[in-house]
């Protein structure tokens, strides 16, 4: 069993040597537990926050203990709560090669309804983000302008078509790359750009002419600013993430237009997915349908072997990734 390690804390960026490959014993299950051979782990953003000695919503990932996070795998050992060999199942253990859990807390999953990398992306935590920041957090209505940022990646590329989906009027996109800007094109966006080209407040002001009313927010900083700049009355934002501060060791110099909010009664409100669970019956069963109809589609980006998962979290925070990021193990 070999399993990734937070071998120091990143200082800014972070490197390949905040990581360490381990190699332990593979597991064995007591009563009620389950070994899990981990086959896709999940590689998030929110990460990077917990790589730091603070406080938050989730508390810091220890020194020299594995990382922890989203994963899929078949049970080999074990089993309790309706769960037994052999099942395919969804729970919180990815960065290691066999995982060792309460049964009750894993998920049994159905690798034959979806592929199983699914349950990590389009039918899981992604898109649930996407749907209800989307839907419930910024609350919006048909014929509204959205724009998206970071729209090329797991959750802004499900929010750009949740919109279309929902009836928005206009659906504005802003990814890194050439390639990006694409592929949101072949998505069904009605327009998008790089935010690399010039200042995005230009940008995002070509692209929707008549303002915004809805904001979904991965980024924070400039994008956050040029969406406050471009919000129409009662426009409403969700704060999802800011993942362009999330490496910086200054705090950020954008948002700098925040009074504006007050003229323009705008609402910024942030959440956390965990508190919408009470969704994703509705979530699974619409989405699912999407997906079944050819509606919508969802890109994975897949890295091979768990030595590679480190390369494959440092490679998310700089953009390589083109929808989800998953390792194969
Ligand atoms: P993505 O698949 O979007 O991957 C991250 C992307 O961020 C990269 O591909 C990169 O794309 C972009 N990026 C990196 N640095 C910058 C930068 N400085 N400026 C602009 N874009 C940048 O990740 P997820 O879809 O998993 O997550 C998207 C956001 O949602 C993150 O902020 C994450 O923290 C947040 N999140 C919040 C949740 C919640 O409950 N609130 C739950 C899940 C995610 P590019 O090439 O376009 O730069």
């Amino acid at each position: 069993n070999r399993e990734i390690h937070l071998a120091s804390r990143p200082q800014g960026w972070p490197t390949a040597d905040n990581f360490r490959l381990v190699e332990t014993g593979v597991p064995t299950p007591g009563p009620g537990q389950i070994v899990v051979r981990n086959q896709f782990i999940s590689v998030d953003p929110y990460m990077r926050g917990r790589m730091n000695d603070v406080k938050s919503y989730v508390p810091p990932f220890a020194l020299d203990a594995p990382l922890d996070g989203g994963a899929v795998g078949e049970v080999v050992a074990g089993g309790g709560d309706g769960i037994s060999v052999g099942d395919t199942v969804l729970h919180g253990l990815g960065w290691r090669e066999y995982a060792l859990l309460d049964a009750g807390s894993a998920r049994r999953v159905d690798p034959d309804l979806a592929p199983v990398t699914a349950y990590l992306s389009v039918l899981g935590m992604t898109g649930l983000t996407a749907y209800a920041g989307l839907l419930d957090v910024a609350a919006m209505r048909p014929g509204e302008t959205v724009f998206v940022s970071g729209a090329a990646g797991a959750v802004g590329s499900m929010v750009g078509q949740i919109a279309k989906l929902k009836g928005a009027g206009r659906v504005v996109g802003s990814a890194g790359s050439p390639a990006k800007v694409a592929r949101l094109t072949e998505l069904g966006f009605d327009a998008a750009f790089d935010y690399h080209d010039g200042p995005v407040r230009d940008a995002l002001k070509a692209a929707a002419p008549d303002g915004i009313d809805v904001y979904f927010d991965n980024v924070g900083g400039e994008h956050l600013e040029a969406a406050i700049g471009a919000m129409n009355l009662h426009g409403r934002a969700a704060i999802c993430g800011m993942i362009a501060q999330y490496n910086s060791a200054e705090p950020p110099a954008a948002p700098r237009n925040l009074a504006l909010v007050i003229g323009k009664r705008l609402t910024l409100r942030g959440f956390l997915v965990g508190d919408h669970g009470g969704l994703r019956e509705q979530f699974v069963t619409e989405v699912a349908g999407w997906l079944r109809e050819g509606k919508l589609s969802y890109d994975e980006t897949i890295v091979d072997g768990i030595e590679n998962a480190p390369d494959a979290f440092l490679g998310l925070l700089r953009g390589e990734n083109l929808g989800k990021m998953l390792v194969r193990l």
